[in-house]
């Protein structure tokens, strides 16, 4: 008898999301009177802007047309490598550089195909958990030790740290994983900080999978959106991004990775060259609808309908964190990013969700979820209508008293 592949035994962690569903699904069960109200999971609520959505409208009636009729697109519509390259990277990349995808998880769990079982992995602690699923489903981590897997290097990432990590920490060769906006925490890397990381990756001959699907809830303008800001990240740095927070494409599926020709391996191969040769493989690029879509949302009534979006989640977050804050509950994260990430001081996660759950009727995800370092804290999300949040923000204030 054929027998399972031993990496997805050694996936020991409950996938966090469907651990909350089940719990959601038997609170309501015990509770059926009960109106629950989600600031958990990351998934967005609004209904795509009208530009955005004619675009792919329009995409998709151009399918029945014979001039408009296209088939696969493999690396992704020309016109919108060339537009994302102009909006995200000041035209800075090649459209061989740039490749469109069905969304930056997708991504991340086909890049790890590029390094293999034998990578040396380092996530920030906590940390989104398919950076470190994926490391385990391809064998580049080992078993489940209780707090972590072996042949992962987890950085803490504290209050006592400002969230950015300790980079003495870092083993040679590996490859390194950074989020920014962050999730889970809501905390964004400066420009200083994120110069001492490609610095860091050059010097210890990593490469860094950056991961810039919020960088459009940056308000700041002195904080980085793309670790391409930063001199000589095209030798050390990948960076995937996405459509499905900005524009509300979570069911529609688009993103994009960056793979700079510059960026080779120790044995001087092009990293670029080997993404196009996989994504050709196991990938037949993103549906033509969604690129339409994608093409609309980067003309100026698109981007303007990206900021109204992304402005009224950030609406959110301020709510959930004014209501924390009136709690004297510790928090960051929620002003350049759709999370906040509230601290509660020698408590277990688990027990804190469980707590919120029962006395306000309100999901949140377990910090503890995302890695040994996020114990103690829970993680608020901004995606819910506005009479959602603000009902949630009431029940918090007046229920955790
Ligand atoms: N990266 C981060 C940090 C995320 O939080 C998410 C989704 O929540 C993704 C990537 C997934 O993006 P996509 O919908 O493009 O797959």
């Amino acid at each position: 008898m054929i027998t399972r592949n031993p990496c997805i035994a050694n996936i020991k962690a409950g996938y966090l999301f469907p651990e909350i569903a089940k719990r959601r699904r038997e609170y309501a069960a015990a509770h059926p009177e009960a109106k629950l109200i989600s600031l958990g999971v990351g998934n967005t609520t609004e209904p795509i802007l009208p530009h955005i959505d004619r675009g792919l409208v329009e995409g998709a009636r151009q399918l029945g047309t014979i001039e408009g009729y296209s088939g696969y697109s493999d690396e992704g519509l020309l016109s919108l490598r060339e537009r994302i390259s102009m909006v995200f990277y000041k035209g800075e990349f090649g459209t061989d550089e740039i490749f469109i995808s069905d969304g930056a998880k997708c991504d991340i769990g086909r890049l790890q195909l590029l390094f293999g079982a034998g990578t040396s992995v380092t996530v920030q602690d906590p940390s989104y958990p398919v950076y470190v699923d994926g490391s385990v489903l391809i064998g580049a981590a080992g078993v489940w030790s209780g707090m972590g897997y072996t042949g992962i290097t987890y950085l803490p990432c504290t209050a006592e740290n400002d969230y950015f990590p300790n980079l003495s920490l870092l083993p040679p060769n590996g490859l390194i994983y950074f989020c920014s906006p962050n999730n889970p925490t809501g905390a964004v890397v400066n420009r200083e900080q994120l110069t001492a990381l490609v610095e860091a990756a050059k010097k210890t001959g990593s490469i860094i999978i950056f991961d810039a699907a919020y960088s459009e809830y940056i308000r700041d303008s002195k904080l980085p959106k793309t670790i391409f800001e930063i001199e000589g990240a095209k030798t050390c740095a990948i960076e995937v991004n996405s459509f499905s927070k900005p524009a509300g494409f979570t069911g529609v599926r688009l993103g994009w990775s960056v793979v700079p020709q510059a960026l080779s391996y120790a044995g001087g191969e092009r990293v670029n060259a080997d993404w196009n040769r996989i994504c050709g493989t196991i990938f037949n690029g993103a549906s033509n609808i969604a690129q339409a879509g994608g093409l609309a949302a980067l003309e100026p009534e698109g981007l303007a309908e990206i900021r109204e979006l992304s402005d009224f989640y950030l609406g959110n977050a301020k709510l959930i964190r004014s209501a924390l804050q009136s709690l004297h509950i510790s928090c960051v994260g929620g002003d350049n990013s759709p999370y906040i990430w509230a601290r509660f001081p020698g408590r277990d996660s688990w027990e804190v969700f469980a707590e919120i759950l029962d006395k306000c009727q309100v999901i949140t995800t377990p910090g503890s979820g995302f890695g040994p370092a996020g114990q103690s804290f829970i993680r608020f999300s901004a995606f819910g209508h506005r009479a959602d949040v603000e009902e949630a923000c009431e029940r918090l204030v007046q229920r955790l008293q």
